[in-house]
């Protein structure tokens, strides 16, 4: 059973504790601050090794970098964060629905 357990913690399966130590829930929440840099390193290495271990939340990682990119290449990083966010928000929720 410990065999059992350990696998399925070293998979994400394991419930009690999600990749990382923080489930996907709350990274998809802190995404934007991560990528933008604004968390503190604790909380930042949480977020990586979770998106390091996480198949489903590691394409959204992804999805959002290229986001900001596409906004620094528009020029638009100057825009309110607030915007920024809600822009960032709008996009994920539309995707999650596909
Ligand atoms: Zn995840």
């Amino acid at each position: 059973m410990m065999v059992f357990r350990k696998l399925a913690r070293w998979l994400g399966m394991g419930g009690m504790s999600p990749p990382g130590g923080i489930d996907c829930a709350n990274v998809v929440a802190q995404l934007y601050e991560y990528i933008d840099e604004e968390l503190d390193e604790k909380r930042a290495e949480q977020i990586r090794e979770h998106l390091r271990l996480c198949k489903r939340c590691f394409p959204r990682y992804d999805f959002e970098k290229a986001f900001l990119r596409f906004l620094s290449v528009q020029g638009r990083l100057s825009a309110p964060p607030d915007l920024r966010r809600r822009i960032f928000h709008d996009i994920l929720e539309q995707e999650s629905q596909n």
